[in-house]
């Protein structure tokens, strides 16, 4: 089969011929019908070799929609010919958080202080889904879709499902009085907005620095859309400042200034990994009370509403469309801020 792979730390993934997974055990073989495309891909590519514990060459691909083929003899067969998305954490099922349904912060897959990032799942260690087929280690990994269309089903896996923890988990700020500031609007932002108003916020300001992107917000009912947040700084002030921020930019442009246009009592949501850094402290000068957060992916009962909200009608991804071919130079347009909403690749 067809499989988009990274051969070599630093380097553009390569198309490559490589064999048909065989499940044994409770493993299963999803046929995967789209894959989108993260810019967390592109951190992972970019970094030099010894800081990820992942075996190369790396299957490239967590944000994956198919249709269950085959299930090793363990397995629950009764999963084949059912749509489904893949939640990308390979949880250990049985330590404490996992207990709690907390998978996203499983202690088997933490990192050792000092030690390289351990596998975590498809894509991200373990073979992934830009591929014609996915291994999956069992029927647990899964969602069931029901037929949603997989182009938007496939960013559910990440873009939705971050966006939607990073929400869902600051449930105590979200109502329709809620001032609400989602900085960067590209692949997780654009599904955040749609949440944000499916849970019934009254006003979502947005910001990014790519017109596409703003107008991208607007028309996915934001209020407005800026291009920094010192731009939105004034229009959010008058609002009382924000009860939540949500920064999946994470740069250094954008962290230390969104901790800023917090009201009292509010929340920085720090999503995005480009390299911003934040001072904490009480003496200095922000929101009485506010506080900061840096969340890590979501949990599958999370995918579960996610999808459940995609199936209602609340929620969609606005995509840009891929053969396997293309993949690699669809991640140098992701680079180049080229792609509007979510790139996904259709095996
Ligand atoms: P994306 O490229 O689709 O979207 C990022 C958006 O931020 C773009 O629209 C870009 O124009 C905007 N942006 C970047 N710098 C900006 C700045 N200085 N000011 C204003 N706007 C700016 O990326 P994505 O796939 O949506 O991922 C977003 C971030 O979230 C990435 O850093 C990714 O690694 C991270 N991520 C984190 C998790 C997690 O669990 N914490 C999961 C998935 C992705
Ligand atoms: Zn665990």
């Amino acid at each position: 089969m067809l499989a988009v792979q990274l051969i070599d730390w630093g380097r553009a993934p390569e198309v490559r011929e490589i064999p048909d997974p065989e499940p044994t055990g409770g493993e299963l073989v999803i046929d995967v019908d789209a894959a989108g495309l993260c810019l967390s891909d592109l951190h992972v590519m970019d970094t030099p070799s010894g800081v990820f514990d992942y075996p190369l060459p790396l299957t490239l691909g967590h944000e994956v929609a198919g249709t269950v083929s085959a299930a090793g003899p363990d397995a629950d067969a009764s999963w084949i010919g059912k749509t489904v998305v893949v939640h990308g954490i390979w949880s250990c099922g049985t330590c404490r958080n996992c207990a709690r349904g907390r998978e996203n912060y499983c202690l088997a897959l933490a990192r050792e202080p000092g030690g390289r990032n351990p596998r975590i799942g498809n894509g991200l260690g373990h073979p992934g889904g830009l591929a014609e087929r996915l291994l999956v280690p069992s029927a647990d990994v899964l969602v069931p879709t029901a037929g949603l269309d997989p182009t938007v089903a496939a960013p559910l896996a990440d873009a939705g499902l971050t966006a939607y923890h990073a929400i869902s988990s600051n449930s105590d700020l979200i109502d329709s009085a809620t001032v609400a500031l989602v900085i960067g609007v590209g692949g997780l932002g654009h599904m955040a907005i749609q949440i944000l108003r499916a849970m019934g916020v009254g006003t979502v300001f947005a910001v990014d620095n790519r017109e596409q992107a703003r107008t991208l917000a607007v028309s996915l009912s934001a209020d407005a859309a800026y291009t920094s947040v010192d731009e939105a700084a004034s229009d959010i002030r008058a609002h009382g400042g924000a009860d939540i921020v949500l920064d999946f930019a994470g740069a250094p442009a954008t962290v230390e200034s969104a901790s800023t246009v917090l009201g009292p009592g509010g929340r920085l949501v720090i999503v995005g990994t480009a390299g911003g850094r934040l001072t904490v402290g009480k003496d200095l000068g922000l929101a009485s009370g506010w506080q900061v957060r840096a969340p890590f992916w979501g949990t599958r009962a999370d995918l579960a509403e996610v999808v459940a909200l995609a199936a209602a009608g609340h929620l969609t991804a606005e995509t840009v469309t891929f053969d396997l071919s293309e993949a690699p130079s669809a991640y140098e347009r992701l680079r180049r801020g080229e792609l509007p909403g979510r790139a996904v690749v259709l095996p």
